[in-house]
């Protein structure tokens, strides 16, 4: 008897059922979509699909926050074409297909509200007023929950090789789907890990982060575990940070290094780093956006609990890299700032535009370089530090949204629609905090993230 015969898939590509994630990621990082089968995918690319304005109101949670737009706004998410992904998740799963969205208005142009757009805009504002482009790359921590997970001791051979597939599978998956993956490692806490990934000029810097962190995600749900990257998994454990590294360029050659200046910084970086941190306060209600976000962020966590800057400081928010050996031309090429406060409940497109859209005043306003910390800034003491300019860093999301009210130029970077519904989602979510210990809101996150 003739045995039953599977259909056969068409060689080298997926099926025209095989679903395609039309995709974005939205104000509180959230990686939201809706599917189309691969033979749909062509025609959609060009029109999209219609999405609610107000469905960018909404929390990690089963909640909206209020919103100006009414129930008949729609925006039309429009995939770009360089962030569509695809790779085979094995086990006789459908593949991980998905793509990344720009919100289109009816008249064509980017919506006003759009992370992306948000981002892109920073990005044209520095190459047309300092032709400068911005290379960064992503240091994304993460925490595995669920199963059973190795206990092992902090950055260990032990902790890498209890779960060495793993790993192998988050690097060949990144790599799969265009990351580029540079390292990985156990880190400090137990069942916490992190990568880090090469750096990609403008936008794409944004899109890798957003994709790299969904692909580690699936590699970890596919292993029967969750890949959270919440700033603080739990309440007495370490902090997961999404560290952002940045360089400029300027005529396709490196911008930023200069031995020979204070810092080892070009003038043009100086100034940009300068914006950084005159606004660094308003700025961590993009990068730190979260009510656990404040666990994770302050002294003495290799976080960062204050203002300011340093060379190799990694109590420095922002620190500059001095890269590991090489030849002249590598180590200009390498060499890079590092902004330390950000977690992974931020939107890369929104912390990304908000740094560039700080250094953009610096270079505009040709700000002086601030002082470089070569110490502990919590330790040198309050007096010292007032004595440098030295602010603290918000302490709990209210404080940062205070901050980021209170710097009129940060405000003025944003769509007043923009603006005022970011601030209602994080009023929001302070809300639904209240009333819960530490614990509940770092499982919460936990879970969401
Ligand atoms: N886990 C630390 C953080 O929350 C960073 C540690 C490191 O420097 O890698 O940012
Ligand atoms: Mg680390």
């Amino acid at each position: 008897m003739a045995r039953a015969r599977t259909p056969k898939r068409p060689r080298g590509g997926p099926s025209g059922d095989e679903l395609v994630l039309l995709a974005w990621n939205d104000l509180v990082a959230m990686t939201r979509g809706r599917a189309v089968p691969v033979s749909e995918y062509a025609s959609r690319r060009a029109v999209g699909i219609n999405w609610a304005m107000a469905g960018h109101a909404l929390t990690p949670f089963e909640d909206i926050a209020d919103n100006p737009w009414c129930s008949m706004d729609e925006v039309h998410m429009t995939p770009a074409e360089e962030t569509h992904v695809r790779f085979e998740v094995g086990n006789g799963q459908p593949a991980f297909n998905m793509a990344l969205c720009d919100a289109i208005t009816t008249d064509g142009g980017t919506w006003d509200s759009c992370p992306r757009g948000f981002l892109k805009g920073a990005i044209a504002d520095l190459r047309r007023r300092h032709g400068l482009e911005l290379l960064a790359s992503p240091e994304l921590e993460f925490q595995l929950v669920g199963g059973t997970l190795p206990e092992a001791t902090p950055f260990s051979l032990e902790a890498f090789r209890l779960m060495p597939d793993l790993g192998q599978r988050v690097v060949e998956a990144l790599r799969a789907t265009g990351c580029q993956p540079e390292t990985y490692e156990p880190e400090y806490g137990v069942g916490q890990y992190e990568f880090s990934c090469a750096p990609a000029f403008g936008v794409a810097a944004a899109d890798r982060i957003v994709l790299a962190k969904e692909v580690v995600r699936e590699v970890a749900r596919r292993a029967g575990l969750r890949a959270s990257f919440t700033p603080k998994p739990y309440p007495n454990r370490p902090g997961n940070g999404a560290h952002i590294h940045l360089s400029l360029w300027s005529g396709g050659k490196p911008a930023t290094h200069d031995p020979s200046r204070p810092g080892g910084m070009t003038e043009k970086a100086a100034r940009f780093a300068a914006g950084i941190v005159r606004h660094m306060p308003a700025l961590c209600a993009f990068a730190a956006p979260s009510v656990p976000s404040y666990y994770r962020l302050g002294p003495h966590h290799w976080s960062a609990g204050y203002a300011c800057m340093g060379v190799t400081n990694r109590e420095a928010a922002l620190r500059v890299c001095l890269p590991s050996k090489g030849t002249a031309a590598s180590v200009h090429r390498r060499f890079n700032l590092e902004y330390r406060p950000a977690d992974g409940t931020s939107s890369p497109y929104l912390a990304l535009g908000a740094l560039v859209r700080a250094g953009l005043a610096g270079l505009d306003e040709k700000l002086p370089l601030p002082p470089l910390v070569q110490e502990d800034p919590h330790d040198m003491g309050e007096a010292r530090r007032r004595e440098l300019g030295i602010r603290p860093l918000p302490t709990s999301l209210g404080e940062a949204l205070d901050a980021l009210r209170a710097d009129p130029v940060v405000c003025g970077w944003f769509a007043p629609n923009l603006l005022d519904t970011f601030i209602a989602v994080k009023r929001k979510e302070i809300a639904l905090c209240e009333g819960l210990s530490p614990n509940d809101i770092c499982e919460k996150y936990r879970n969401a993230y």
